[in-house]
């Protein structure tokens, strides 16, 4: 069925953020636990846990069956790696996107970890992926159209050597944890719907250290790529303000945790 895209109001953008700070918090109390030998399994129930426990509800478990609260990719898993047994190794990335429910509002956000020493080509792929998220952002002003978000993403990605991900792509949020418009993380300048102030999305450039190309394991949710090379995976909410995107989600609680325990 036909969906309008539809703008927010300011309580309802506030909801959001409070939502998407939770994620931000919760994704921070994991990154406290991934270490080598860590199960992904418990690092999604000591997700629902805390989001639980801050009164709110696991915004992704239940979602078209998903099974559990983090979607925990590992490597060449590209992102809904569904967390279980599988053990985190020294020089393991790690992409773990989390969603929450609180007062009836979504909150989706995404960050990738390198576990210990990674090789300088991996760090670079998790480097230029958090940037061009950012850039992306930079291009989500009021006026501007989604193709100018996808250009900044892709034009950065590639002048680096990287490719994006063009089967799954970022998305409205709100009362819904996918609404319309799909955010592409490539595209032409001027091409696509116009950004209205308002509006709420959410920008998830899925970077690939070698070709784009992606492929679904039999479990029927991780999507991995097709050549097997490393994959990384960054998420902000934003509003669509004049001149600049309001940014919803934070990593700052995530980084202070996560620096911190690597600088010991
Ligand atoms: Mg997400
Ligand atoms: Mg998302």
């Amino acid at each position: 069925m036909f969906e309008r895209i539809q703008t927010k109001t300011d309580d309802q953008i506030e909801l959001i953020r409070k939502s998407s700070l939770l994620v931000g918090k919760t994704l921070a109390e994991v990154a406290g636990w991934l270490v080598p030998g860590v199960e992904t399994g418990k690092l999604d129930a000591i997700a629902e846990t805390f989001i639980r426990d801050h009164g709110a509800i696991p915004g992704f478990k239940g979602y078209n069956r998903f099974p559990a609260t983090l979607c925990i990719s590992v490597n060449e898993q590209v992102v809904h790696g569904i967390p279980g047994k599988r053990t985190i190794k020294e020089g393991d990335i790690v992409s773990i996107d989390c969603g929450v429910i609180l007062n009836g509002y979504y909150g989706d956000s995404a960050y990738t970890f390198a576990v210990g020493n990674v090789p300088q080509r991996v760090s670079e792929l998790l480097e230029v992926t958090r940037q061009s998220l950012l850039l992306g952002i930079g291009a989500a002003v009021a006026g501007n159209r989604l193709g100018d978000i996808g250009y900044a993403i892709q034009s950065f990605v590639e002048g680096h050597g990287f490719s994006v991900v063009r089967e799954l792509v970022g998305h409205g949020i709100g009362k819904k944890l996918h609404e319309k418009p799909e955010v592409m993380n490539y595209g032409k300048r001027g091409n696509g719907a116009r950004l209205q102030e308002g509006l709420v999305i959410c920008i998830e450039p899925m970077v690939n250290l070698g070709a784009r190309h992606v492929v679904q394991d039999s479990d029927g949710w991780t999507i991995r790529t097709a050549d097997r090379m490393p994959s990384a995976h960054f998420e902000h909410a934003v509003a669509i303000r004049k001149g600049k995107a309001e940014v919803l989600s934070t990593f700052s609680d995530i980084e202070e945790v996560w620096n911190k325990k690597n600088a010991q």
